[in-house]
C-alpha cells in the first residue's frame, strides 16, 4: 500500500478529523459523576458507531460499571490491541475554564492552535489519532495492513474497577501479539518517546504501639517507651549516605539498563536543574552515584509519606503516646518481587523493635514494575516513525509513575505494550483548560498510520 497515499489523506482530513473529534468531546462522558452515567454510554455508543463506520465488528459491552468498546478488524499482519480511554475527568471548578469545557473550540494561542475541551488531550484527543489512521488507511487501501482489535474503557479516570474482570473474563477476545497504549505524552517539545519500562509500587502502613494508653510524660518520661521514638529510629535508617535503601534484599534482581538505552537516555539532554528547580529545589537527593534519569526510570526507590501520632493540634500536650504510624511506599522497578519485599520490610522494622513493643501492619497494595520487551520488532518500527514526524528522535523512556492497565495486559493476557503518546506537559490533563495541540493531533494520526504499515511489512 501506498504510505504517501494514506499520508496526504490525513492531512487533506484534518479539518474533517477534527470536527469528528469535536462530537466526541461534547459528549461529557465524566465517568466518576452518576450524574453522567447516560453520557459515558453515549460516548460509547458514539466511538461504537464510529469504529462500525470504518469497518470494524464493533459492540458496546456492558459492565457491572461503565461499558467497554470492542472493535475487530481482520488483517494480514499480526494481532494489535489498542487502547484508549474514552471517560474523562470532572470539570470543577468550572469557574477557572475559560469557556465550557464540553463545547470545544480551535483556539489560536502563541504555541500554535490547540483544541481547548475537556478531554481533548486525556484521552480522547490521543485515541482518535488511532482511530483517524485506521480510517485513512482502510479508505485508501480497502483494508487495514494488521489484525486490529480496538478496546476502549470508559472507566480509567474512576480507577478502572471492571477492567480487570473484564480482562479475565473475555482475555480470548483481547489477547494480542501486542498492545498499542496512547495515553501518554511526548518527553519534551518536539521530541516524542516510547515509555517501556514502568516502575512498580509498593504500599505498607505500620502502627507501633508502645504503653497501653497514652502517657505523661512528667509521670513516666525517662521510664516509658515512646513508640515515636522508635519509629522514627528506624524509618530514620532506611537510607544509607549514600541513598541507598538499607533493608535486606531490597536491590535484589535489579539490573543495570543497557549501554544502548544509557546512550538514548543520555541524548535527551534531560535537564535536571530545571525539573528540579521548578520545585524549588537544587540537589537530587537519591542514590549519589546514579544519573538522573536512572534515579527517575530504572532505580527503585523507598519514601516516608505520611508520619504521625501523638499530639499535633493547637497548643501543646506532653503525651508520650501509646502509638505511632507510618505510611512508607516503594516504588519498584523490573527484576524487584513486591511480596518479597513486603516480607524483607517488614522482617527489617520487626527485627529492630525493642521490648515492650509491637507492630501492626495494613498493606496498601503490590504491583510490580513492567519492562516491556523491546527486541519486539514493533518498538524500532515506532521509534522511526516517531523519529519522522517530529523534528527530535525519539527515544525509549521509563516512566516514573504507574499505567495499570499495561501492567494488567502483561499479568492476565500475557501481553507487552507499546505506549505512545503525544500530550504535552502543558495540556492541563485533570485541569481547567485542558487543550491538545492541532499539531499533536495531526503528528499523532500520521505516526499511527506509519507505524502500523512498517509492522505490516516486518
Ligand atoms: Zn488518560
Amino acid at each position: 500500500m501506498s504510505l504517501d497515499a494514506v499520508l496526504a489523506r490525513l492531512d487533506a482530513d484534518l479539518d474533517a478529523a477534527t470536527a469528528r473529534l469535536f462530537e466526541l468531546l461534547r459528549i461529557p462522558s465524566i465517568s466518576t459523576d452518576p450524574a453522567f452515567t447516560p453520557d459515558v454510554r453515549r460516548a460509547a455508543d458514539w466511538l461504537c458507531a464510529d469504529l462500525a463506520g470504518i469497518g470494524f465488528q464493533a459492540a458496546v459491552h456492558d459492565t457491572t460499571g461503565h461499558p467497554m468498546v470492542v472493535g475487530h478488524h481482520d488483517g494480514p499482519g499480526p494481532h494489535l490491541l489498542f487502547y484508549g480511554h474514552y471517560d474523562v475527568q470532572p470539570v470543577d471548578p468550572l469557574s477557572l475554564w475559560d469557556r465550557d469545557p464540553f463545547d470545544p473550540e480551535l483556539q489560536e494561542t502563541p504555541k500554535g492552535r490547540v483544541i481547548r475541551a475537556r478531554g481533548a488531550a486525556d484521552d480522547k484527543g490521543q485515541l482518535m489519532t488511532f482511530l483517524e489512521a485506521c480510517r485513512a488507511i482502510k479508505a485508501e487501501t480497502g483494508t487495514l495492513p494488521c489484525k486490529i482489535t480496538v478496546f476502549l474503557e470508559g472507566e480509567e479516570e474512576s480507577g478502572s474497577p471492571s477492567l480487570v474482570p473484564y480482562l479475565k473474563a473475555h482475555g480470548d477476545a483481547l489477547r494480542a501479539d501486542l498492545a498499542l497504549i496512547c495515553d501518554t505524552g511526548l518527553f519534551a517539545e518536539g521530541v516524542p518517546a516510547i515509555v517501556t519500562q514502568l516502575r512498580g509500587l509498593l504500599g505498607e502502613e505500620m502502627t507501633i504501639t508502645g504503653p497501653r494508653i497514652d502517657l505523661h510524660s512528667g509521670m513516666y518520661g525517662g521510664m516509658a517507651i515512646n513508640p515515636i521514638r522508635v519509629l522514627t529510629r528506624i524509618l530514620g535508617g532506611l537510607h544509607d549516605d549514600q541513598g541507598r535503601v538499607q533493608v535486606p534484599g531490597f536491590y535484589d534482581g535489579v539490573e543495570e539498563i543497557s549501554d544502548d538505552l544509557a546512550a538514548q537516555w543520555a541524548g535527551l539532554g534531560f535537564d535536571a536543574d530545571g525539573f528540579l528547580g521548578d520545585v524549588g529545589l537544587s540537589v537530587p537527593a537519591g542514590e549519589t552515584d546514579r544519573t538522573p534519569l536512572e534515579l527517575l526510570w530504572s532505580r527503585p526507590t523507598a519514601e516516608i509519606n505520611g508520619i504521625w501520632g501523638g499530639y499535633t493540634g493547637a497548643g501543646f500536650k506532653t503525651v508520650l503516646p501509646s502509638e505511632a504510624h507510618a505510611k512508607v511506599s516503594f516504588r519498584l522497578v523490573a527484576g524487584q518481587d513486591p511480596f518479597k519485599l513486603r516480607e524483607a520490610f517488614r522482617a527489617w522494622v520487626t527485627a529492630q523493635l525493642p521490648e515492650d513493643c509491637t507492630i501492626a501492619w495494613k498493606d496498601h497494595g503490590a504491583s510490580p514494575a513492567s519492562r516491556m520487551d523491546i527486541s519486539h520488532p514493533a518498538f524500532a518500527i515506532a521509534r522511526a516513525s516517531l523519529s519522522q514526524e517530529w523534528p527530535g528522535e525519539a527515544a525509549f523512556i521509563g516512566g516514573g509513575g504507574s499505567i495499570p492497565v499495561a501492567g494488567h495486559f502483561k499479568e492476565i493476557l500475557g501481553m507487552d505494550s507499546l505506549l505512545a503518546g503525544f500530550g504535552k506537559d502543558d495540556d492541563a490533563i485533570h485541569s481547567p483548560n485542558e487543550k491538545y495541540d492541532l499539531d499533536s493531533f495531526h503528528r499523532g494520526m500520521r505516526a499511527w498510520a506509519r507505524i502500523l504499515t512498517g509492522i505490516a511489512e516486518s
